[in-house]
């Protein structure tokens, strides 16, 4: 690596859970297969630790690293620069270390739309996500970046529903707007892609995304976030109807990927990468 004779081979996740996680596992398994002798180190930071972090991993000379709940936007203020994609979330997940300067990168929604051109295309599609937090954010951001017609926010609380459809209309250049999530959501009949991007799902394959399953049909793309199990009751529900479904993992793997060549410059193999996750996961 051209710029690694200074620095030291290591990227670092900080933030929550620590003690080994799923994307430490899959980007070592990625160095190796790459014949990269690189570190990908999970450390855990308190809030009040944030910017002394920082300070070390720019003078231990991390190449970058991941910073997750609760660091997101933290993080932002510790930073020389944001891509454009980062500063509309005012979120970063991601950092790249170029020369003295740490630029803030968010690869989470990039992750969602690598993985779903697996399936479609995004372009002209008219979306419906559910859900309005930091995932939905990112990729109702990234979905905005990517030439979408058109994207409907359901949310349960208004609050963080408008405030995402306001910064959608009026800085990602997509028309957006807000439905209250009250009850069974009934999809609308133009829609092409449906996301969930709650947590709903997450570490309970019981739980069920309150919607009117019968208004899926089966030319809708239908995508889910969550990765742990990913077969959610969401999925299983879409796949009944004929729908093509995508689940969490992709996403994981995919802005795994985007990280891996912003840090080593290097392509790797997402097929290992898939295989170790689902190792971990074991699934
Ligand atoms: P946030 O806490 O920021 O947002 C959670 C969202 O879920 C909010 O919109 C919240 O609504 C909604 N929600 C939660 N519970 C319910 C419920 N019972 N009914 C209706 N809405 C509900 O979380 P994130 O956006 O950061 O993460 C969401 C999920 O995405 C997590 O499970 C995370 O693991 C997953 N994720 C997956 C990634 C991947 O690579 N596959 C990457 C990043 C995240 P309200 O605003 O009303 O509270």
């Amino acid at each position: 690596m051209s710029n690694s004779d200074s620095l030291q081979d290591m990227v670092t996740c900080m933030g929550q859970p620590v003690a080994g996680n799923p994307t430490q596992f899959m980007i070592e398994r990625a160095f190796a297969a790459a014949g990269l002798d690189w570190r990908y180190l999970t450390l855990e930071v308190p809030p009040e630790n944030l910017e002394d972090a920082l300070r070390g991993l720019r003078a231990m000379g991390f190449k970058g690293g991941n910073f997750t709940i609760p660091h997101k936007v933290a993080v932002i203020q510790y930073l020389d620069e944001l891509s454009e994609a980062a500063e509309l979330m005012g979120a970063v997940n991601c950092i790249n270390r170029v020369g003295d300067k740490l630029i803030g990168e968010n690869t989470d929604g990039k992750g969602f739309v690598q993985s779903l051109r697996g399936i479609t295309s995004p372009e002209g599609k008219r979306v419906t996500i559910l859900g309005a937090g930091g995932a939905a954010r990112a990729i109702a951001v990234e979905l905005g970046l990517s030439g979408v017609t058109g994207i409907t926010i359901v949310n349960r609380s208004p609050e963080r529903g408008e405030e995402l459809v306001t910064l959608l209309n009026e800085r990602a250049k997509v028309a957006a707007k807000f439905a209250q999530w009250e009850g069974d959501y009934a999809i609308e009949e133009a829609t092409d892609i449906v996301i969930n991007a709650t947590s709903i799902g997450l570490g309970d394959a019981d739980a069920r995304a309150p919607l009117d399953y019968n208004t899926l049909t089966s030319e809708m793309v239908v995508a889910d976030v969550i990765f742990n199990p990913p077969q959610t009751i969401f999925l299983t529900e879409a796949g009944k109807r004929g729908c093509k479904t995508l689940d969490g993992l992709g996403m994981l793997v995919n802005q795994g990927v985007i990280g891996f060549k912003i840090w080593t410059g290097v392509d790797p193999d997402a097929t290992v990468m898939r295989e170790a996750l689902e190792e971990y996961l074991e699934l």
